[in-house]
C-alpha cells in the first residue's frame, strides 16, 4: 500500500484490505438473495425500519454500514425478482447485473460525451437495437431513464420536424400543434405533450378496439384539425397497451403518418421487444421498422435492472437539431479526450450521465438476444396459461382477450359490477400482503379487475396455475 498522503481526504477506505472483505461478504449476501429470489417477496417496510433511514449526521465504518444494508434495506424491494410477481409491467433484473454495477461503479464514467469505453459500449448497444428494430444504419439513439423520458425526447424532435429548428430559439409561438393516439394510451405521452408546452388537450385519444385505433376516425380527426387550422404534428402507436397489452397496426399507421405527413412515434415501452419473440407474438410489432421514432425499455420485459429506456430516432439531422448544444467548455476536439462522436448530450435531456449501456450490453453478451427472446415467448405462452386456467375456472372470467403477455380477469361473475371491484381488490390486496402473489388492478368497463403483467424470466408455469387458484381460494 502506498502511504498516506496526509492532504488527502479520507473518503477512500483507510485499510483496503478491510473494505475489501466487507465488500466481498456483501456480494455473497446479495447473491444469496437473489439466487434465493422465491424466497423473497414483496414485504411492507415496519415503522422501525423507516424511522431507522432517517440521516442522524453521524457515520459509520463500511462493516456496520455493510450490516445495515443487508438487515434494513435489501428485504424491502419493490419484490419484482419474485417469480409470482404480476403487478404492474416491472422487470425482474438479471443477474449479470451485478457484475455490470460493479464495474460502472468502478468506473464512474460520465457517459454525456467524450472519447471513452463506456462511449463505444453506447454505440454497440444502440447499434445492435436499430438492428432489431429495422431502423437504417444512419438512425441515432440513445439511452435514457425510461420511456417516459424517451417519449419527450421523440415527440421534441417530431416538434422540431414540424416547425423547424428556430422554434428552440422562439418557442412555439401561436403554432397550434395536435398529436393522435389511441384512447388507452399511456399516461407517459400526456406528461410529454404537456412538459412541451402543447397541453394535453391537444393530444387526440382515438378511438379504439382490441387491434388499436380506428384508422377511419384517425384520418378523419386530422382532417378536422387541419380545417379547424392547427398543425398536427404526430401520432403516436401504442405497441403493447400497459392495461390490456394492445397493439395498434403498425403499418397501417405509418401508411397514414406518410400520407398526412406527420411524425410516427412509437410507444413500445415493454411490448417492442415482442420482435424478439416467437411467432405468432413477433408479428404483433410489425411496421415498428417504419417509425420516425420509438422509445421502449430494457428494465421492463428485456429484464435488465432499473433504470434504462431507450430512443430511437430515423432522422439523426433531426435528433441532433433537436438537442446539440455545446457551450466552449463542451467543444469537441479533433484528438484526446473530448474527442469521439456522438456525444450523447447531443441526443437528449441530460448532460452527466452514468453507464446505463454496460448493464444491456452484459446481459447481451451474457445470455445472447435468442435465451432472452426465449424467456419473452415463454411470458406469452404464460399469459395465455392463465388467460385458459382463469377460463376453466367457475365464475372467474376474462375480460379482455390475453394478446401478448398481459391478463385481466375478474374472480366471480355472480357478483354485481360493484361487488367484484370490491372482492377482486380485497384478493389483490391480501394476496400481496400475504407474500402470496402480486397482482395489480385495472378499471375495465366499470369493473376493478385483476390484472397480471407477466414480465419476469423466473416464472414457471405451476407458479401461473397456482396463483390463480389462491384468487380462487380467496373468494
Ligand atoms: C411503462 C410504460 C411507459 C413509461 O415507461 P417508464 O419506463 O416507466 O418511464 C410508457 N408506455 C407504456 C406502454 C408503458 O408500459
Amino acid at each position: 500500500m502506498t502511504p498516506c498522503d496526509p492532504q488527502a481526504s479520507e473518503l477512500d477506505p483507510e485499510n483496503w484490505e478491510d473494505f475489501r472483505k466487507v465488500a466481498h461478504d456483501l456480494l455473497d449476501q446479495c447473491i444469496n438473495h437473489l439466487s434465493e429470489a422465491r424466497e423473497h417477496p414483496w414485504q411492507p417496510v415496519p415503522e422501525e425500519i423507516r424511522a431507522s433511514y432517517a440521516i442522524d449526521g453521524s457515520s459509520m465504518d463500511a462493516a456496520e454500514l455493510s450490516r445495515r444494508l443487508v438487515k434494513e434495506v435489501l428485504p424491502y424491494a419493490t419484490g419484482n425478482t419474485h417469480p409470482r410477481f404480476f403487478g404492474w409491467v416491472h422487470g425482474t433484473g438479471l443477474a449479470s447485473g451485478l457484475l455490470s454495477e460493479m464495474v460502472a461503479a468502478t468506473m464512474n464514467s460520465n457517459c454525456g460525451g467524450r472519447d471513452h469505453g463506456m462511449s463505444y459500449i453506447e454505440r454497440a448497444v444502440v447499434s445492435w437495437c436499430q438492428q432489431v428494430f429495422g431502423f437504417p444504419e444512419t438512425a441515432s439513439g440513445v439511452l435514457v431513464a425510461g420511456t417516459s423520458q424517451a417519449t419527450v425526447i421523440g415527440l421534441a424532435a417530431a416538434r422540431v420536424r414540424a416547425l423547424g429548428p428556430e422554434l428552440r430559439a422562439q418557442g412555439q409561438q401561436n403554432n397550434w400543434l395536435t398529436a393522435y393516439a389511441g384512447a388507452s394510451v399511456h399516461n407517459a405521452t400526456s406528461k410529454a405533450i404537456e412538459l412541451l408546452g402543447i397541453g394535453h388537450n391537444n393530444l387526440r385519444k382515438i378511438p379504439e378496439t382490441d387491434t388499436g385505433m380506428d384508422h377511419d376516425i384517425l384520418r378523419a380527426r386530422i382532417r378536422e384539425d387541419r380545417a379547424a387550422g392547427a398543425r398536427p404534428f404526430a401520432v403516436i402507436g401504442t405497441a403493447g397497451s400497459v392495461d390490456l397489452g394492445r397493439f395498434d397496426d403498425l403499418n397501417g399507421l405509418a401508411l397514414i403518418a406518410k400520407e398526412e405527413d406527420i411524425w410516427l412515434h412509437v410507444d413500445g415501452a415493454f411490448g417492442a421487444w415482442a420482435r424478439l419473440a416467437d411467432a405468432p407474438w413477433s408479428n404483433l410489432v410489425d411496421g415498428i421498422e417504419r417509425a420516425d421514432s420509438l422509445a421502449c425499455d430494457f428494465h421492463k420485459w428485456m429484464y435488465v435492472p432499473y433504470d434504462c429506456g431507450l430512443i430511437l430516432i430515423r432522422d439523426e439531422a433531426i435528433h441532433r437539431a433537436t438537442f446539440a448544444a455545446r457551450p466552449s467548455y463542451l467543444a469537441g476536439q479533433a484528438r484526446g479526450l473530448a474527442g469521439g462522436d456522438p456525444w450523447y448530450c447531443d441526443y437528449g435531456i441530460d448532460l452527466s450521465r452514468g453507464s446505463r449501456a454496460l448493464k444491456v450490453w452484459t446481459a447481451l453478451q451474457h445470455y445472447g438476444p435468442e435465451k432472452l427472446g426465449q424467456a419473452i415467448t415463454r411470458n406469452c405462452e404464460q399469459a395465455v396459461l392463465m388467460g385458459e386456467t382463469v377460463s376453466n375456472t367457475e365464475r372467474m372470467q376474462l375480460v379482455a382477450p390475453v394478446i401478448s403477455n398481459l391478463c385481466v380477469f375478474t374472480a366471480d361473475t355472480l357478483l354485481s359490477a360493484q361487488d367484484q371491484s370490491r372482492l377482486n381488490k380485497h384478493i389483490v390486496q391480501e394476496l400481496q400482503l400475504a407474500g402470496e402473489v402480486v397482482f395489480s388492478t385495472t378499471l375495465v368497463d366499470g369493473i376493478t379487475c385483476i390484472r397480471a403483467a407477466i414480465v419476469n424470466h423466473r416464472t414457471t408455469r405451476s407458479d401461473i396455475t397456482a396463483s390463480i387458484a389462491a384468487v380462487a381460494r380467496m373468494r
